[in-house]
């Protein structure tokens, strides 16, 4: 059987994907797995395709062509030195050399190939990229919208019915799609986008910004040199990738502009509040879509099963805590976000071929990791505030710093305890570690202390904390953080379980699997009035659950029902303090594992 090649053919990044072991890889060239969506010439008329072409591309637009994909389907031509091109020409140039990457990794010739497209692609933007595929010499076996190679990359085959939200922010486009998948069948339900928003428009702001301090402080204006305006726009683009790991950058770049004959440098700091006020606008429009979605697809928030997480641009945090905010649910970002669509479309290329394909593996933290520190909980001003650091989920190795600030005059030291858990509240997380950062500046309150999370495959957790304002830094290392919680966890609760049913030598008689009493006796008529609507129905559905969850830990082997257990006893505390995204969270992962024990 010929291998089908999976290609997501992307406005601004393609990337090449094949079946390895079962398991979806994406193909690298140089140590990298993406193809800037680019094709040039070089000043003595040479093709260039991809990174070569994206450099010169601000300095010779003339020779470039970018984002050919916004024309496929279009009766139109492009210009590229002294020739015309059809958009088709042109993307089968980027295609042709994503099948070059995948033969050369291959050792053999490849002819078949699934592209992905935007699911509010015409029936004429389709054919064009076909047409595309045929010229770089593809038989093109199906073109599949990239929502559903997402969903597929994901989970291919979902033990019951699931809808799934898409977001998919690239560089140069947005859309949000409604998946509904079953029995194997992606139906896609509604889908909404903006054609020209993406992480270039973040880029955007953060040029004019930069540019604007710039003029304030010389009165000259970066943005009218060509090549000060390249060179910028790449540092600005690197400055906004490390704000989605760091809190705070700097964008350094050295002669950038002259004055009266004398060489100006920029060096500018930036932090992620900064950037996030700029961005913020921009995102709210993704919201808007996400709306339109929802109400066209007829669905209310907590009808959607999960949320995934697709394009470059949606490693910016803001993302995360914008959607997980709207949806009531933790997103997915599992899987490399601008390398899922490619995995999604050999997955489907697999599947067609007759090929076993099994999930992606991925290494993630299972639980979020941050510090306690003063903040709003309930309303109340609380010193028990769980403000996250590494959101579960993340792929391991992650590192992420997040910015504090001293509450009092001329603080001395500050203690940093570092919990695990996904309560707003300390108090209901597990503190894994703690220390004190002394010798403070004397400064007013304020004086900024930097928290670095640094967490490695085998689960060691370093802890840097440090002022800004002298560099003073402490550390501590926590071996086997996750695992030590863990093991925690699940020892309490085969004490727990041990209580309930005895032990093997020991065993206490199960009654009829009716629970006795559940978390929900304490919706009573009059507490219930005070809840809100969508708190009142995530307990209602919790307590179903807990007691669907109970008949099968009777069931369950000694260690499943262990850890079931544990997350019931979770359940109960995140009902009992009425934490709703917790509920949420909880019940989610409760669902995953009954699903899981009832297939058994
Ligand atoms: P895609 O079209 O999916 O390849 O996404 C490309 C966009 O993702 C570009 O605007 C990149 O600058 C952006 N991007 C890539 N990595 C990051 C990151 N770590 N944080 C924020 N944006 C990123």
């Amino acid at each position: 059987m010929d291998m089908i090649i999976g290609i997501d053919l992307g406005t601004t990044n393609s990337e090449v994907a094949v079946i390895r072991d079962g398991r979806p890889v994406v193909l690298e060239e140089d140590g990298d797995p993406i193809l800037p969506s680019v094709v040039g010439l070089d000043p003595q008329g040479r093709l260039l395709v991809g990174k070569a072409a994206r450099n010169q591309s601000m300095l010779a637009p003339e020779r470039t062509v970018r984002s050919i994909k916004r024309k496929m389907g279009e009766e139109v031509t492009v210009t590229l030195g002294d020739k015309m091109f059809t958009p088709q020409e042109i993307s089968a140039i980027i295609l042709r050399t994503l099948k070059q990457r995948a033969e050369t990794a291959l050792g053999h010739p490849v002819k078949k190939a699934v592209i992905t497209v935007p699911a509010f692609f015409t029936e004429g933007q389709r054919e064009a990229t076909r047409a595309a595929g045929e010229l770089a010499g593809l038989e093109v076996v199906r073109i599949i919208n990239e929502p559903t190679a997402a969903v597929l990359t994901y989970d291919p085959h979902p033990a019951e019915m699931e809808r799934l939200l898409v977001y998919d922010l690239g560089g140069g486009t947005f859309d949000v799609s409604i998946a509904q998948v079953e029995q194997g069948v992606v139906e896609i339900l509604a889908s909404h986008g903006d054609t020209h928003l993406g992480g270039d428009d973040f880029d955007q702001r953060l040029l004019d910004f930069v540019c604007d301090r710039f003029q304030t402080k010389h009165g000259i204006d970066l943005r009218e040199s060509a090549v000060a305006r390249s060179r910028l726009l790449r540092a600005v683009e690197d400055a906004k990738k490390a704000l989605s790991f760091e809190a705070v950058t700097t964008i350094a770049e050295e002669f950038i502009a002259e004055k009266n004959g004398v060489p100006l440098n920029m060096n500018l700091e930036v932090n992620r509040y900064e950037y996030e006020e700029l961005i913020e606008p921009l995102l709210a429009k993704t919201l808007l879509c996400l709306d339109k979605a929802m109400s066209d697809a007829k669905l209310q928030a907590d009808e959607i099963h999960k949320v995934l997480l697709v394009g470059g641009a949606t490693r910016t945090p803001m993302v995360h805590q914008l959607l997980s905010e709207r949806l009531g649910r933790p997103v997915h970002a599992e899987i490399e976000p601008d390398l899922a669509v490619a995995m999604g479309a050999a997955v489907q290329g697999g599947l067609i071929a007759g090929v076993d394909v099994g999930p992606v593996l991925v290494d993630i933290t299972p639980h979020t990791l941050g510090i306690e520190a003063l903040g709003e909980l309930d309303g109340y001003m609380s010193r028990h505030c769980f403000s996250a650091i590494i959101e579960r989920n993340t792929p391991l190795p992650a590192s992420r710093t997040e910015i504090y600030t001293t509450a009092v005059d001329g603080q001395e030291g500050a203690l940093i305890r570092v919990f695990q858990g996904e309560d707003e509240d300390t108090r209901y997380n597990t503190l894994v570690g703690e220390f004190t950062i002394e010798g403070l500046a004397d400064l007013p309150a304020g004086n900024q202390i930097l928290v670095r999370l640094d967490l490695d495959l085998s689960g060691i957790l370093k802890v840097t904390a440090s002022e800004r304002a002298t560099g003073l830094a402490r550390h501590v290392t926590i071996d086997n953080a996750t695992e030590r919680f863990r093991q925690r966890q699940r020892t309490d609760a085969i004490d727990r379980l041990e209580e309930v049913f005895g032990t093997a030598e020991n065993p206490i008689e199960i009654g009829n699997g009716e629970s006795s009493s559940t978390p929900a006796d304490a919706l009573d008529d009059q507490s219930a009035e005070r809840l809100s609507p969508t708190l009142r129905q995530a307990i209602e559905s919790a307590t179903t659950l807990i007691l669907k969850a109970e008949k099968i830990v009777a069931g369950a082997n000694p260690e499943d029902a262990a850890d079931l257990l544990a997350m019931l006893v979770d359940l109960r505390t995140a009902i009992d303090n009425r934490s709703e995204k917790a509920i949420r969270t909880i019940s989610d992962e409760v669902t995953d594992l009954v699903f899981y024990l009832e297939d058994q």
